[in-house]
């Protein structure tokens, strides 16, 4: 039989979330599939758990997951900055008010300037506000986390222990002795997280940091049990000879310590010994067998798009895609990758918390721990920046990278540029990411068509009024002059910023932000490096400004003018960049996942696609890059669809409509068409309602909901059903605290109390019954109750079904979960099927190659090599 099944029988207790799997872990290279096989079954069911129980009635599932616009509060200026700039506006006056919102972007833009000069209230307002905002390097807190850390190792939480000491590591100077030990502490959590080859690398970056020689011989211990471990064994008896010549230098020494470390030596060089009398067969080194590339032809004039699809622009939809052949569900339609991302910090990042004074770091790791800060990769072992503490990179290329392209002129701006927020972020990296000349250019082509438009509509710029369609794309806003669209700086210049329809307050206060980060600029004397960007053979050359000047230089004047654009564009263009990510640090027995949100992004040619409440499309990130798959089959001359955030499944038709009003358009969708026309009562409210206490009918109503039953005619008050709703979440919480106090039996007692008393008051298709049915689903396989389990999640699914629809990337999710749990269960035939439908829903969503996939493959070829007496037994 295969061994990693039989492991797979013994799915350790839940939580709590450390000391369990460590042992086991740590001679066990190959951790990725058995990760997949054994903890990751309850895992998964904890994905589930809603985030805001007390917001949504139900669980968010996935489907959350993907929201293109969701203007979370992180992408705006902080509240405080914000309401400054709406005094300082409300204090102008009416007459200067008005002027301002009259004037072109480049004149306001110079009034701002004089608004914000050094000494003005406003000025000194936002200086206060940054101070909040610790991005620098502080020696106390790199201690105080390399303790904490210390802590952690010293209880088994390995991964915790490791993020700690990435956090300390970022704290220090970089190549001083305090930052090469956080590095060694760092490689030892690694080692006993089974992550030898990063270990490797952070023995190694230990070392040329100057770690301390007398401790050397102990790290170099540790990189020969790596080596060993992956199977390299002259490479390790050579480390073990170079510290048996290191403590002969030494000289003899007595100490206790020094005693375990000889004893470790001769232990280590007693297995290389073992090693090279019987080599082990020759390890897998590359398990993943390369699959076949997906079938790909790409677009002659729009970059990264499939032949399958043309650029098209009128004048009521403005530019959007087109299918030109018929398209498969599954097809792949578009690869993208961004032409500039941030990645977000989160609510209440930990960097942004205290108020001035209070010293509070904590230990709760945000996606700023996690993820490089330049290609969004996860992160193991982070490279700190040289010269702050928020920025963290997966490798020294990428820091190196990031550092040239825009950080060396964003390292010092990190606390103005939390203040501000992540569009102003954005839009700052953008212009940076362009450099100055290809700025120039476009600001001023802009500056030229302005005046075209005002004076002559004749020389058919508009290619609305091309008379001519045979050009084909070429005209098309933002392709260049051969018609192509590219992802390029050029269109991303081009994407609409709407400057019309925003607020006046909220256009002066992104003015505000810009000049402010203009001003910044200047006084931190990074004007310079602004503009080497490229290039600045404009002008002459880059004069150091006067940083007393109430003005901003002509550059830069350029470059908030353009940055004011991104800005406004973002409001409708922002792509968030979402996946799921674990929560805690992945040593624990159980792997919890939740959907966040990472990055605030352009992709100007995922840009390109119109809204649907009824999206045909769906789209998935792999780092910074968006693979863009049709969900449903397209028939040529449809249009592509992207869902913007408000989805049919999810909202009913007036909120959606409310909230893309907040985006400058009114949604035509068939969706929407369908459910306006068929009257106020929409599916969803259907689906999630209340029903009767007395008699289960149905209740209907806004503040007072009355019973559909006539017969029955009882009246409730919305807010005593409410209330209701809410102590019912308050004892699924309850319950599910006593899962992770390892009190199955009573948990178990509880959720089934909470579904009596939920069918009293509740439609049988309310979400929170489905979430009722997937916690108990989750119970029962961490008690190995397959059985049981499964046969709850079957009726989560099938409300999971209701509401998503049953080829929607929720529901693959939700089969990959039954799968695996019937897989635990030996249920061979069904698991195999319910493999097959997750197979081929998940390929649709994201494609053959993704990780999902491969698992589900996994867990078949698992299956099918059983012997035959277990197959019987089923
Ligand atoms: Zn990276
Ligand atoms: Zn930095
Ligand atoms: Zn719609
Ligand atoms: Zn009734």
């Amino acid at each position: 039989m295969a061994p990693s099944l039989s492991r797979t029988l013994m799915v350790p207790p839940l939580p709590p979330r450390s000391a369990t799997a460590k042992s086991s872990r740590r001679s066990e290279p190959r951790s990725r599939f058995r990760r997949v096989m054994t903890p990751a079954v309850p895992a998964l069911l904890l994905a589930a758990r809603p985030r805001t129980a007390e917001a949504l009635p139900g669980f968010t599932r996935l489907g959350a997951a993907i929201r293109r616009w969701e203007r979370g509060s992180m992408a705006l200026p902080v509240e405080e900055w914000r309401r400054c700039a709406a005094r300082c506006r409300a204090a102008l006056g009416p007459a200067l008010r008005e002027r301002l919102e009259a004037a072109p972007p480049g004149e306001a833009l110079r009034v701002a300037c004089g608004l914000l000069r050094p000494g003005a209230e406003e000025a000194a307002a936002l200086q206060r506000l940054c101070r909040r905002a610790r991005t620098g390097k502080e020696p106390a807190a790199a201690r105080w986390y390399r303790e904490e850390g210390n802590r952690r190792f010293g209880g088994c939480c390995y991964g915790d222990a490791a993020l700690l000491y990435s956090r300390a590591a970022s704290h220090e100077l970089p190549g001083s002795p305090e930052a090469s030990l956080c590095f060694a502490n760092r490689s030892a959590a690694l080692f006993h997280l089974g992550h030898f080859e990063i270990c490797l690398e952070d023995i190694a970056r230990a070392q040329s940091h100057g770690y301390p020689d007398r401790l050397l011989p102990k790290v170099l211990l540790r990189k020969a049990e790596c080596l060993l471990c992956l199977g390299r064994v002259q490479d390790a008896a050579d480390t073990l000879a170079a510290v048996e010549n290191k403590i002969a230098l030494d000289g003899i020494m007595t100490s206790p310590a020094h005693q375990t470390l000889l004893k470790k030596l001769n232990q280590l060089k007693l297995k290389v010994l073992e090693r090279e009398s019987c080599p082990e067969a020759a390890r897998e080194t590359c398990g993943d067998t390369q699959r076949e590339p997906e079938i790909w032809e790409e677009n002659d004039s729009i970059s990264g798009a499939s032949s399958s699809l043309s650029l098209k622009f009128n004048t009521e939809k403005g530019r959007h895609l087109v299918a030109s052949r018929d398209i498969l569900p599954g097809q792949n339609l578009l690869k993208e990758e961004a032409f500039v991302s941030v990645l977000c910090p989160e609510e209440g990042e930990s960097c942004l918390l205290q108020d001035s004074g209070e010293m509070v770091w904590d230990t709760r790791f945000t996606n700023a721990d996690l993820y490089c800060h330049r290609c969004l990769k996860q992160l193991l072992a982070s490279v700190p920046c040289r010269g702050c503490s928020y920025a963290k990179y997966c490798s020294q290329n990428c820091a190196d990278t990031a550092w040239e392209q825009y950080h060396r002129t964003e390292c010092s701006l990190g606390a103005l540029l939390l203040t501000l927020g992540v569009f102003c972020h954005v839009a700052l990296r953008t212009v940076l990411l362009a450099g100055f000349s290809e700025v120039s250019r476009l600001v001023e082509w802009s500056h030229d068509d302005d005046e075209d438009l005002h004076n002559t509509k004749a020389r058919c710029k508009h290619p609305s009024e091309a008379p001519d369609t045979r050009t084909g794309t070429r005209g098309i806003p933002g392709c260049n002059d051969n018609g192509q669209y590219q992802s390029s700086y050029r269109a991303v210049f081009n994407l609409l910023p709407h400057a019309e329809k925003h607020s006046p307050e909220h256009k002066f206060l992104c003015m505000l932000s810009v000049v402010a980060i203009c001003r910044k600029l200047q006084e931190a004397g990074l004007e310079a490096a602004v503009l080497n960007q490229e290039s600045s053979e404009k002008g002459s050359g880059t004069k150091a400004c006067e940083k007393t000047s109430d003005e901003l230089s002509p550059e830069l004047q350029i470059m908030a003018e353009a940055m004011l654009r991104h800005v406004l564009q973002l409001q409708c263009n922002a792509q968030a960049i979402t996946v799921m990510r674990e929560l805690g640090s992945g040593d624990g027995a159980v792997v919890n996942k939740k959907p966040v949100r990472l990055a605030t992004a352009f992709f100007p040619v995922l840009s390109l696609l119109n809204h649907s409440c009824s999206p045909n499309i769906s789209v998935s990130f792999s780092g910074t890059a968006a693979t863009v798959r049709a969900s449903q089959p397209i028939s040529s001359g449809q249009e592509i669809f992207h869902c913007y955030g408000p989805h049919r499944c999810r909202m009913k038709v007036a909120e959606r409509q409310q909230l893309l009003s907040q985006y400058f358009f009114e949604c035509h969708c068939q969706a929407c068409l369908e459910e306006l026309e068929s009257g106020d009562k929409s599916v969803v409210s259907m689906r999630n309602s209340f029903c009767c206490p007395s008699c289960q009918a149905s209740m209907q109503g806004e503040d007072v909901l009355c019973c559909s039953n006539e017969a029955c005619a009882r009246s409730v008050s919305r807010e005593s059903l409410s209330r209701h709703l809410r102590d019912l979440q308050r004892q699924i919480k309850k319950a599910l605290e006593l899962l992770r106090d390892s009190r199955a039996d009573e948990a178990i007692k509880m959720l089934l109390k909470c579904q009596m008393d939920a069918r009293n008051f509740l439609s049988p298709e309310h979400l929170l019954m489905g979430e009722m049915e997937d916690h108990l689903a989750q119970v029962y396989a961490t008690l190995g109750k397959w059985q049981e389990a499964a046969r709850h999640l079957e009726r989560s699914i099938q409300i999971v079904e209701t509401h998503h629809g049953p080829s929607s990337v929720e529901m693959g999710h939700e089969l990959f979960k039954l799968a695996q749990i019937l897989f635990n269960g030996f249920a061979v035939s069904e698991a195999l099927s319910t493999i097959q439908r997750a197979e081929k829903i998940l390929t649709v969503h994201c494609g053959p190659q993704s990780t999902q996939i491969r698992e589900l493959q996994e867990m078949k070829t698992c299956l099918l090599e059983l012997p035959r007496s277990i197959l019987q037994r089923t």
